[in-house]
């Protein structure tokens, strides 16, 4: 079966990492057919925006996109474009799976969590204004709607994964009625999900725990903002940026990507990580029903990692990024 997927370089290590991720898929055995699209600063000239119509229709057409991080130029009144493109295609949960790899070196061993982080309201909705010359004003938007959908959605991926907990973050003690509704909505979901532990921690003992034990936790779902925070964090527990995938999901359509931005200071160096944008591949892969080559790819990756002969310079080696992507074909023909 042939497969059309939208495909976004992106900015800065963007095209390197997508172009890695590309060759290994092809390499899978699995048909894909990629319409690729530019978006970001490199057309804004052409069409005075950095998310040209034709990026959403792609993805709306059909309904998968792998993308490349998208900086959004400062300064020039654009809204992020990350942002916007969650916005307009209602990608409302942002899934991060944050898993140590043997071969890699970090503080921890055997983690294996999933970060689902709502990706449609709280701070990023967006509202903000001046009240006077001295003051800004900006708004939490936290909508019961919202709040069921991404907890029953983690609750889903709970489900699918044979995972044991699930644990909603928040800020209720403070935040009474905003994240009071979030947490509200969090414990009725969970009521119809008994067969799954549910718990709640407040964010900054979260942030706390999870620096301390983060191979005691499971499945973690939040607002957007403290999602972005932990993710980040988290991705810092196991290695680093270049090692976490992603992906946006929505009811009528997903874009996968890697965790990390553009990384300006390595861009066109060919050093840059490929593990995310791969992963992020094989995330997407399993989304579109190609679990055997999703294995496949993953399997490679973890056995590259392990091997430690073929390490980018993040992790301590010297390989390049398309070499990286050359050792993973390899080891996926083995
Ligand atoms: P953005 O605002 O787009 O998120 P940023 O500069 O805040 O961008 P990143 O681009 O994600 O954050 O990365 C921060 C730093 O981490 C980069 O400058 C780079 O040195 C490193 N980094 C990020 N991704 C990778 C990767 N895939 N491989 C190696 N190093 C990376």
């Amino acid at each position: 079966m042939e497969h059309n997927i939208t495909l976004i370089p992106g900015d800065g290590i963007g095209p390197e990492v997508i172009s890695a991720a590309v060759k290994v898929i092809e390499n899978s055995g699995v048909c894909i057919n990629w319409e690729i699209v530019r978006m970001g600063a490199e057309v804004i000239e052409e069409f005075n925006t950095p998310i040209p119509s034709y990026v959403l229709e792609s993805i709306k057409k059909n309904k998968v996109a792998l993308k490349g991080p998208v900086t959004t130029p400062v300064g020039m009144g654009f809204k992020s474009v990350n942002v916007t493109l969650r916005q307009e295609l209602n990608l409302y949960a942002n899934i991060r799976p944050i898993k140590t790899f043997q071969g890699v070196t970090s503080r921890y061993e055997n983690v294996d969590l999933i970060i689902v982080r709502e990706n449609s309201e709280d701070l990023y909705a967006g509202i903000e204004h001046m009240i006077t010359e001295d003051i800004a004003e900006s708004i939490k938007i936290i909508s019961k709607k919202a709040s069921d959908r991404i907890v029953e959605y983690a609750f889903k991926i709970a489900k699918e994964q044979n995972r044991k907990q699930v644990i909603a973050v928040h800020k209720a003690n403070i935040m009474k009625l905003s994240d009071g509704l979030f947490l509200r909505c969090a414990r009725n979901i969970a009521t119809m999900h008994s067969e799954i532990d549910f718990g709640d921690v407040i964010v900054d003992a979260m942030s706390m725990k999870l620096v301390m034990n983060p191979e005691k936790y499971d499945v973690l779902v939040m607002p957007n903002l403290y999602g972005d925070i932990l993710s980040d964090m988290a991705a810092g527990l196991i290695g680093g940026l270049g090692l976490v995938p992603g992906a946006n999901i929505g009811e009528e359509g997903a874009v996968f990507e890697p965790a990390h931005g553009s990384a300006p200071d390595i861009a066109g160096t060919n050093i840059a990580n490929p593990t995310a944008c791969i992963l992020s591949a094989v995330m997407m892969l399993r989304y579109i029903g190609e679990a055997e080559a999703a294995d496949k790819i993953e399997k490679a990756v973890e056995a590259v990692l392990k091997e430690g002969k073929y390490l980018t310079c993040d992790l301590g080696g010297t390989t390049g990024t398309q070499e990286f992507a050359e050792a993973v074909i390899d080891k996926m023909g083995k």
